[in-house]
């Protein structure tokens, strides 16, 4: 059987014309923080059943089914989880994914979202194994606050200092999610901004989703793009400034006056399935083809089937070429009821 594309071509597009750009390749569904609208600790107790070792891709299948999307045209990837950094030997998966190439010969864009926790401890390893940047999670800069969101008491100046040890160890520009809830975290948001044009960091605020079904969400906790950004820019002066490429999931802003910039993650309310050129894997090697997904494709049987490199391309281009999905656009009260798959367990 011929590639399914030839090494130079890249060009699969879905039923809406969406190039396959990134992958988010969740490492394990297992995470050290509780956060409230992801996995609360009600729910995801000490008896919460997670995935057996047997279920998850080996580092050898995850290399596998990165090298098939970069086949087709991937040009970044993103380590995810749960908290990848829980997963055992990363920086050796890290290597692998490294050494990649596209098939015009550059090197991908590697990148991993993590809470933080660990980055003192692996930020070199990461580095020396090949990462090119970071993005960590922290919704506010106040303890009681953090701690109520992460709900592990997990301390704000730990966070804080693995981006530093980020920073240290040329893991840069580092990027800084922040989840804005209505009533819990809003009075983090302008504090948060201040450190971030201090620091360097690239502060990301994202509206809170309706991801899976355990987090009670509720549409008057989302704080819209719109209120984000003009209550930035009531403190200091901000212009829009062009998305860094197609598909590109913050919208951008930079401050006038020379202090970086930030960017708003506006799901919710500006939905951008239009431009979406994102596929995600789970920790068991099932593709999902939206974030909102109800269920996904079985990528773990086909290779562990004893497909060929060449069949399993073929698969995943198939499944990309009948993509037709825009449930952002078509959110309703009706679609926040249908089933969805959590947000830790596809990758976020
Ligand atoms: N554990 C890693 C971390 O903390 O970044 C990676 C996985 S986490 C699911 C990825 C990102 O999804 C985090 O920035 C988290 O804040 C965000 N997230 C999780 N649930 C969300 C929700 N309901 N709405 C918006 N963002 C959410």
């Amino acid at each position: 059987m011929t590639p399914a594309i030839e090494p130079g071509e890249h060009a699969v597009e879905d039923l809406l014309g969406r190039p396959l750009h990134d992958l988010r390749i969740s490492v394990t569904d297992r995470c050290n923080f509780r956060c409230t609208y992801c996995m609360p600790k009600e729910i995801f107790g000490p008896d919460f059943a997670f995935l057996p070792k047997a279920e998850v891709l080996s580092f050898e299948e995850i290399e596998r089914v990165a090298r098939a999307f970069v086949e087709l045209g991937v040009e970044k990837l993103r380590i995810t989880g749960g908290e990848p950094l829980v997963r055992r030997d990363l920086p050796v998966l890290i290597s692998m994914l490294a050494a990649l190439r596209r098939p015009d010969g550059g090197e991908l864009d590697l990148t991993l979202t993590t809470n933080g926790s660990a980055l003192r401890k692996l930020a070199p390893a990461l580095r020396d194994a090949g990462l090119r940047r970071v993005t960590v999670s922290l919704d506010s800069l106040d303890d009681a606050v953090f701690s109520a969101m992460n709900g592990v008491d997990f301390p704000v100046a730990k966070v804080l200092d693995g981006i530093d040890a980020a920073i240290d160890a040329g893991l840069a520009p580092v990027k800084i999610n922040m989840v804005v809830r209505r009533g819990i975290n809003e009075s983090s948001l302008l504090p948060m901004a201040a450190w971030a044009r201090e620091t360097g960091v690239i502060l990301r605020c994202i509206e809170y989703m309706d991801v899976g079904h355990s987090n009670g969400w509720r549409l008057d906790e989302v704080v819209p793009a719109a209120e984000i950004i003009a209550a930035i820019a009531a403190a200091w002066p901000v212009e829009a400034a062009e998305p860094a490429y197609r598909g590109e999931v913050a919208g951008r802003w930079r401050y006038t006056d020379g202090g970086g910039e930030f960017g708003v993650i506006s799901s919710v309310t500006q939905p951008f399935c239009r431009d979406c050129t994102r596929a995600r894997i789970s920790a068991e090697g099932m593709l999902y083809t939206c974030l909102f997904a109800a269920d996904g494709h079985d990528l773990r049987a086909i290779l562990r089937s004893g497909a060929s490199d060449a069949d399993f391309t073929d698969a995943i281009e198939t499944i990309w070429l009948r993509r037709g999905d825009r449930y952002s656009e078509i959110r309703s009260e009706a679609t926040s009821r249908l089933p969805r798959i959590e947000m830790f367990a596809m990758g976020g």
